[in-house]
């Protein structure tokens, strides 16, 4: 009988629960032993691996986090390291793993699929930074909960007639900055894939001073720079009142939204299906609402990219 493996790794995300129990739920519908590596590749070397039943992932799909935890091991680089996750997968007659996670842990599993691991992967990252999908899980989540911090910041920006400078998570990709400005009414949209000149930020908030604009939100991805960066580059060009807000840890949390559970859902039973067609080395998506898949190697060919045509819109929309 075949046997499966699954682990969440690198930054949990809302809806990784969700995955994990499709993942659970599929192999055991199809008759498949499904068994539960906790911490990540932490839990993998550590040999810190479980059967599953049904109710093992009982009550468990609304609920933020990762059930199987999540661990960053930064010596799985190492091959020898590597070899003890294999050996202990290999021990229990387990041939197949179903990795949830970013493109960090996207990487390890290439290797273990490389060295004899049947592997697919699961975008699990609030940043929707990984190629061959339009969504990745937990995005969605992460995105409303900015929205409500943003819209809760703007009634007090309204008040105050302040300049807010809102920093948000993405690491160095800007989905989250740009969605949620658009989402939000964002002012300004600082992220990492269009350079903005601070002075020409600057010039369009003193314009709008000018004009009786009272308040201003800006939204700063955390990947081009910090919110009180961004504050201090604005005071080098003109006068202004900032209040700075960093979003921090609460993106990450949080019940998933139905739209992250049923991605979730559908990504996590996907991936069980292709181990059991004998497919590996690849990672799951959706793309134009169609499940995907695509091969690791092309998943890192190139640096994940912004939505132009979104980015074009918040621009003129935010005049
Ligand atoms: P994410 O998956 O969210 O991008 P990380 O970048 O922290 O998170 O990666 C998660 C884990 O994946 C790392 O702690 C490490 O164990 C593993 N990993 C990352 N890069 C590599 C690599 N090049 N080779 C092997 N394992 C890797």
């Amino acid at each position: 009988m075949k046997k499966i493996a699954v682990l969440t790794s690198g930054g949990d995300a809302p809806g990784m629960n969700a995955a994990f129990r499709a993942v659970v739920r599929k192999s055991i519908y199809e008759g498949i032993e499904v068994y539960g590596v906790y911490q990540g590749y932490q839990g993998l070397v550590n040999d810190n691996i479980k059967k599953l039943e049904l109710g093992d992932v009982g009550d468990i799909i609304q609920r933020g986090g990762t059930k199987l935890y999540s661990a960053r091991c930064p010596e799985f680089i190492e091959p020898h390291v590597r070899q003890k996750g294999i050996d202990n997968l290999k021990n229990r007659g387990i041939d197949s793993l179903i990795v949830i996670g970013g493109d960090g842990s996207y990487r390890g599993a290439q290797r273990l699929d490389e060295e004899g691991i049947s592997t697919i992967g699961v975008p699990g990252t609030i940043d929707n930074d990984i190629n061959g999908t339009d969504y990745t899980i937990g995005f969605d989540t992460a995105l409303n909960t900015i929205v409500d911090a943003v819209d809760r910041i703007r009634d007090t920006a309204t008040s105050h007639e302040r300049t807010f400078i809102i920093e948000v998570m993405g690491r160095d990709a800007g989905d989250l900055a740009l969605w949620a400005g658009v989402a939000g009414g964002a002012e300004t949209i600082l992220i990492p894939e269009a350079p903005s000149d601070i002075k020409v930020v600057a010039e369009r908030i003193e314009t709008g001073m000018e004009r009786g604009k009272k308040h201003s939100i800006i939204i700063v991805a955390e990947g081009v720079m910090s919110a009180s960066e961004c504050g201090e580059e604005l005071r080098k060009y003109i006068n202004v009142d900032t209040r700075e807000s960093v979003l921090g840890h609460m993106q990450r949390g949080g019940k998933p939204t139905g739209t992250d559970r049923v991605l979730a859902s559908r990504l996590g039973a996907f991936a069980v299906e292709l181990l059991l067609e004998g497919v590996s080395g690849h990672a799951v998506g959706i793309e134009n609402n169609s499940l995907s898949k695509t091969s690791f190697d092309q998943v890192f060919e190139e640096h994940h990219k912004i939505d132009e045509r979104l980015y074009r819109l918040s621009q003129e929309l935010s005049i």
